[in-house]
């Protein structure tokens, strides 16, 4: 890593195996992001348990899993600064401190928090609609008896801890201790960021001392990856292909994928818009507008489309695995992450030393 490259910071929640959404939709930016910047990546463990503390029980072995998965996908620790979100105690430090100057309005105006806080909801209660009435029966039930109204209900779930509330706080925190010039985000992430900088401003103006600096958006693309049946590709539709999926699963999986319900027979003219097969030959093979073409014309069929489409797939994916199971045989992981802990830890102290002699503690 050079010394000179502007800084870009980023990271993603342990929360169980990786699939192909993660890998198209983030994991691969940061493959190619490592070359330009000077990159610190961490897997977010704290921020797994701010939705996730009552299943917390996988997250460490969950964070050594993503350290092999992203080794195996190309991140190089010599190139990055990788590391546990957890074992730098600055993240936490500079959240308590920021904490301070953050309106609680600011956060419960987060619009994710409030979406977020439904699903997990309707989560919990799957498959328990009567659990679920009643749950919510003494939610109202609370609100009213404080005089609040119906939006503030949501407020009263045992799901709405402060740290989910404030978790735009920990992220900011982790974004300003190594002065990020840029974070990579998708578009709609923009209010996030905007909020970070809207924080690091404040600190800024209160404690009187120019001391954090705002970092600016660096937006990525990340194609469209549907899941198997046609939704976005999430562990919670159970709709995804894991990085290493083995190669009897990944063929089932292609098998089961949504095609167009009104092609039926080869000659059938296919509309592949929409078609999952379709959106995945555009990720991994070349020349995957003449399969379109073909489609539309009624000169393929589906179950050829998807057996090229299992034969392209499988030549990437059989390479993670051994890249993966090599790794997993002579990677050192506590090692990896400790040596970054280390270097992350060495930017991070003299921030976090500013900081707090800005707020006059020091
Ligand atoms: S031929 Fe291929 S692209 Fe067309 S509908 Fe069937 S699977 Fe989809």
């Amino acid at each position: 890593m050079e010394n000179n490259k502007p800084v870009v910071v980023s990271g993603a929640r342990p929360t169980g195996r990786l699939h192909l959404g993660n890998y198209w939709g983030t994991l691969r930016n940061w493959l190619d992001l490592q070359n330009k910047y000077d990159c610190y990546f961490f897997v977010a463990d704290w921020h797994a348990l701010t939705t996730g503390a009552d299943k917390s029980e996988n997250i460490a072995e969950n964070t050594r899993e993503m350290v092999l998965d992203l080794m195996a996908l190309g991140l190089d620790p010599a190139k990055c600064v990788l590391f546990r979100q957890s074992d730098v105690k600055e993240h936490a430090e500079l959240t308590l401190l920021m904490g301070m100057v953050t309106p609680i309005s600011w956060l419960l105006r987060n619009p994710t928090f409030k979406e977020q806080l439904q699903e997990l909801h309707k989560a919990k209660y799957k498959g328990q609609e009567d659990k679920m009435k009643k749950a919510e029966g003494v939610t109202k039930q609370l609100a009213e008896a404080h005089g609040e109204d119906a939006e503030a209900t949501a407020l009263h779930s045992d799901m709405a801890v402060i740290g989910f509330l404030g978790y735009p706080v920990l992220m900011a925190a982790d974004i300003l201790l190594y002065d990020a010039k840029f974070v990579p985000i998708g578009k709609d992430q923009l209010p996030h960021l905007e909020l970070t900088r809207d924080m690091a401003r404040r600190f800024n103006h209160m404690f009187g001392a120019q001391v954090l600096n705002e970092p600016e958006p660096l937006f990525t693309s990340s194609p469209l990856v549907p899941g198997l049946d046609g939704r976005k590709m999430s562990k919670s539709y159970g709709n995804t292909i894991f990085l290493g999926e083995e190669a009897k699963s990944l063929e089932a999986k292609v098998k089961k994928m949504y095609t167009d319900p009104l092609k039926v027979k080869l000659d059938d003219k296919g509309h592949p818009e929409g078609c999952v097969v379709c959106a995945f030959h555009k990720l991994y093979n070349p020349d995957w507008q003449a399969r379109e073409t073909e489609c539309r014309e009624g000169k393929t069929g589906c179950g050829a489309c998807k057996k090229q489409l299992i034969e392209l797939m499988e030549k990437e994916v059989g390479g993670f695995r051994a890249r993966r199971a090599e790794l997993a045989a002579s990677v050192d992981v506590e090692k990896v992450l400790a040596d970054g802990a280390a270097r992350a830890r060495a930017v991070a102290s003299k921030k976090m030393a500013a900081a707090s002699k800005a707020a006059g503690l020091i």
